[in-house]
């Protein structure tokens, strides 16, 4: 169990495979009001497919306001926003967010599946949920309740089910944020790992500028409704070597 799990389980992709599995994301104009408050005040953004971007800024500058429209949970007050070049289907963006949102009643496997909307009535889906599980280091856990697991087991649980649709597109919103120091880094290394393998585009929203830089090509700020900093992270990967093996220091200690 563990990290050492992953490296058997995915190989790298190119960046030019990664670009074609993701979806670019054009942003025009975007705005957003609630009554009197402008939360976005012309957001004009353009995601490479494939692209790993961090948008971090002050709490309260609009950042899951932005991920919300983004992930088709709220519309825009002006502006537009869209997937794919002309002719490409529109997939739908999952979404994750700080807490996991499991479904208490249903096991591991289950709450997996339930991420695959529709296509969870396919003779397939058991065996994609598992195999999606496999990914984050967790089919150990298949059969076991939410209830049972660690913060930071639960996080990749979510995980597994924003993944098991294989979107084009995933949005992070501070997925890390309540996991402590040891798991942050250890699913800092799953993340980047996944996004490697699988050539989402993904949008990261994080407080944790560290984490931004470890992990996205591409770093937004927002201030105040609008984009103030765009810099380009140009750094090798894998970025997070040799995750914590949480298993193994559980062991030892
Ligand atoms: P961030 O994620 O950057 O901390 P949010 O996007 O959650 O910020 O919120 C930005 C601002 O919009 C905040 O002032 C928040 O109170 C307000 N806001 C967010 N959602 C709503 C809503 N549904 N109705 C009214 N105000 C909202
Ligand atoms: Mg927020």
């Amino acid at each position: 169990p563990g990290a050492r799990l992953f490296e058997a389980l995915f190989e790298d992709q190119s960046a030019k495979a990664r670009a074609a599995r993701g979806q670019p994301i054009a942003i025009r104009g975007l705005k957003k009001r609630f009554g009197e408050l402008e939360v976005l005040r012309g957001i004009d953004l353009d995601v490479p497919a494939g692209q790993f971007l961090a948008i971090v800024g002050r709490s309260g500058c609009g950042k899951s306001t932005l991920l919300r429209i983004l992930a088709g949970l709220d519309t825009p007050s002006e502006g537009t926003l869209s997937f794919g070049q002309a002719g490409t289907a529109a997939a739908t963006p999952r979404i994750m967010f700080q807490e996991p949102r499991l479904l208490p009643w249903a096991r591991v496997l289950s709450n997996v599946e339930v991420g695959l909307g529709a296509e969870r009535k396919l003779p397939e889906a058991e065996e994609r949920a598992f195999q999606t599980l496999r990914a984050v280091g967790l089919e150990a856990k298949a059969q076991q309740w939410p209830a049972l697991l660690s913060g930071g087991q639960r996080q990749r649980v979510a995980l597994a089910r924003a993944l098991v649709s294989r979107p084009r597109v995933l949005a992070l919103d501070e997925p890390l944020g309540a996991l402590d120091a040891l798991t942050r880094i250890e699913m800092q290394g799953l993340l980047e790992r996944v996004w490697l393998a699988q050539g989402f585009t993904a949008i990261l929203v994080t407080h944790d500028v560290s984490e931004a830089l470890t992990l996205a090509d591409r770093v937004v700020m927002i201030d105040e409704g609008r984009i103030t900093l765009d810099i380009a992270v140009d750094l090798p990967r894998p970025r997070r070597r040799g995750s914590v093996d949480l298993a193994l220091l559980e062991e030892r200690i």
